[in-house]
């Protein structure tokens, strides 16, 4: 091992085969690897054909200008007709697409394949009414109901660019992303329910307006307004329009045109864990083809599923697995407008109960939070319906994933840890649940048609048993093509560092398997006496202390080792308030876990951390707290006034 590399100390050796069961009428085979690995671009071809053409591409891949690549060349397709109406007319119009399930109890709606193409056709002639065209670009700023879904496809069939903006985010991050592409239409609504109460939206949107100055500007055209909660908002005529008076009475006959390979489908900024979010651009059939293939392959997915995401809109996750690839394959899954505690703990686990969901894709924060609550919660449900169980968004702790399998899958279901970002489009490294065999914490291997490298500082593959920089050494379907409107920052960011190499910015490890275990961000790695020390592998020590609920660690500047390990935990309830004991118990433990080179320096015991909107712990502004710095923006924390309560807390701690 170099000192360049980043060490590798995590001691887990549990291993989950694949069930026989499933192995057997697994929608992928082990073959499949290998036949990808020989020619990929063919393999891809192959998958095209999931897909319907108005025409048929002359060529998978035109890589004659890295690292802007093209694929699918000469080709043409409607990304909503491949979601919605081809399911209609090859006969499954009355298949469930979304269980809606509101957060106010009882506030369900089932929405079928053939409504749903109503409904997309009105919005899409609505949007064409207001005055949006091919290539325009649409804001769409919702809760989590059924017309966030809806808007996101009627913008594809017409061929206008959506950026969707969370929910909960502030109006300046609103007004920003309006800016950055240039918005001509917002979709939003009156507001959305949070935690049992009905919280407004359109008020962001008039502020956003505000700020931007769209009075003089005029980026702005229209405003179209879903009624949701019929609480009062301001109603400004000149702009705004109600969608039950716009989309309603609209026709629901709209013919999808066809558009280039190419044409851009989606733009989606990044959840500005490292540093300020970039505006991701994606494509129309590269991004379809893969999200529609991984979502078939690595949720195994068979047409009387049922699927259910919880992620966001807002976030890419929402994009690829709740819009794009569920419905490219017809799947009936559940939409959930709320939170896992409204109106009570255990509304998750009900809701699977209620419906039967047999896929099912969370993150790790949802899980420890889960772990939190207690096992007896989920330990009240019928969850034996579910049969494969997908994380994603951060490196699932070890402890996180077996209390996973054996609380919520029962011990018997298999767990994808899918690795992929929001410029990857789709899944990159993840196991296939009926082939590749399951490690808690790692995300296996890249799927097939996809070539991912941990190598070092020269760019040279690192041995098995070492770490170093994860990297993708081939052009992918589903790749960003640019950040919009900085083609500079794309190729400095992603592909400057080695040639024609994708750099993701996480550090990763081969295990002697060759099994890939994500290490957390290159920019967080630590470097105690020349030692580059992981972030994911010293919180995972410590959230298997069974006291530790929640662990973030840091790296701060010291004067005798370089950087020292800071560690942030919060503790179980049953932990008492964490006296000096509890403190010298957990570096104990890290010491015994990793080794005494990771033993945190400081260990602060706090109420909370600070998360973005998706969910990942936010490392940088601990950094900031740990080396007694300002805090740095914070505009994309899902709770601002978590780093008040941390801060105030280190100060009464000196
Ligand atoms: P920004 O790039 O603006 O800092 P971000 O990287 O947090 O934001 P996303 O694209 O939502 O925005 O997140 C992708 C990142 O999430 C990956 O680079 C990786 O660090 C992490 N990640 C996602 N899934 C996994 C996983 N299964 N295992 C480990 N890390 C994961
Ligand atoms: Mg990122």
């Amino acid at each position: 091992m170099t000192e360049q590399n980043i060490s590798n100390l995590s001691q887990e050796n549990r291993t989950f085969e694949p069930p026989a069961e499933l192995a057997a009428s697994a929608n992928v085979t082990a073959d499949v690897y290998d036949t990808a690995a020989a020619d990929r671009p063919a393999f891809w071809g192959e998958q095209a054909k999931r897909l319907d053409w108005g025409t048929p591409f002359t060529e998978v891949l035109d890589w004659s200008n890295p690292p802007f690549a093209k694929w699918f060349v000469g080709g043409k397709l409607n990304a909503a007709y491949n979601c919605v109406d081809r399911h209609v007319e090859a006969g499954h119009g009355d298949r469930v697409a979304l269980h809606f399930v509101g957060e106010p109890a009882d506030d369900t709606r089932d929405i079928t394949y053939a409504q749903l193409k109503d409904e997309v056709s009105r919005a899409a002639n609505a949007i064409e009414e207001l005055g949006v065209e091919a290539g325009d670009r649409v804001a769409i700023y919702l809760p989590m109901i059924p017309e966030a879904v809806i808007t996101m496809l009627a913008c594809a069939r017409i061929g206008a660019v959506h950026t969707v903006v969370f929910g909960g985010f502030s109006s300046d991050a609103l007004a920003s992303r309006i800016v950055d592409c240039g918005a001509k239409l917002i979709v939003t609504a009156d507001g959305g329910y949070r935690r049992g109460a009905a919280s407004a939206l359109k008020p962001a949107v008039d502020e956003a307006l505000v700020k931007i100055d769209n009075e003089s500007t005029a980026i702005v055209e229209n405003v179209l307004v879903v009624r949701r909660t019929g609480q009062d908002v301001d109603f400004d005529n000149d702009i705004d329009s109600w969608w039950h008076e716009v989309v309603d009475e609209a026709s629901e006959i709209h013919e999808p045109q066809m558009f280039d390979s190419e044409h851009p489908l989606y733009v989606m900024y990044t959840s500005g864990t490292t540093g300020s979010p970039k505006g991701i651009l994606h494509t129309t059939a590269g991004y379809l083809v893969q999200s529609a293939w991984t979502f078939w392959a690595v949720f195994d997915h068979k047409p009387d599923d049922v699927y259910w995401c919880t992620a966001d809109v807002g976030w890419v996750t929402g994009h690829s697995y709740i819009v794009y690839g569920p419905l490219a394959n017809g799947a009936t899954q559940v939409l959930y407008e709320g939170t896992p505690d409204t109106p009570h703990k255990g509304r998750w686990w009900e809701i699977i109960e209620k419906y039967q969901v047999s896929l099912f894709y969370t993150a790790p924060t949802a899980i420890r939070t889960c772990m939190k609550w207690g096992e007896e919660i989920p330990a009240t449900f019928d969850l034996s319906s579910l049969r494969i169980l997908g994380s994603v968004g951060e490196s699932i702790n070890p402890e996180a994933y077996v209390w996973y399998r054996d609380n919520i899958g029962g011990g018997r279901t298999p767990i994808v840890d899918t690795w992929w970002q929001t410029e990857t489009g789709a899944h990159m490294i993840s196991p296939l649940p009926g082939v590749t065999s399951g490690k808690p914490g790692s995300a296996m291997t890249a799927i097939p048609g996809i070539a991912a490298e941990v190598v070092d500082d020269a760019g040279n593959p690192v041995d098995n048993g070492e770490g170093g920089y994860l990297v993708i050494t081939e052009p992918w379907p589903s790749m960003l093509r640019t950040i919009w409107g900085d083609d500079d920052r794309y190729q400095d960011t992603y592909w400057s560092r080695w040639p024609n190499v994708y750099f993701a910015g996480d550090g990763a490890r081969k295990d002697e398997d060759g099994a890939i275990w994500l290490l957390g961000r290159v920019d967080d790695v630590m470097n105690v006496s020349g030692h580059r020390l992981s972030t994911t592998e010293i919180e995972s020590a410590l959230v298997s202390h069974p006291k530790v609920a929640e662990a973030a660690v840091v790296g701060a500047a010291d004067e005798t080792t370089g950087q020292a390990v800071v560690a942030f935990v919060i503790l179980r309830e049953s932990a008492g308030d964490g006296g000096t004991e509890v403190i010298q118990e957990l570096r104990a433990h890290v010491g015994k876990e990793i080794g005494p080179i990771a033993k945190p320096r400081t260990i602060m015991v706090v109420p909370e951390l600070p998360k973005t909107r998706s969910g990942k712990i936010m490392r940088r502004l601990l950094r900031d707290v740990a080396e007694n710095r300002e805090v740095g923006n914070t505009t994309t924390l899902a709770d601002s006034g978590v780093m008040d309560l941390i801060t105030s807390g280190m100060k009464t701690a000196k």
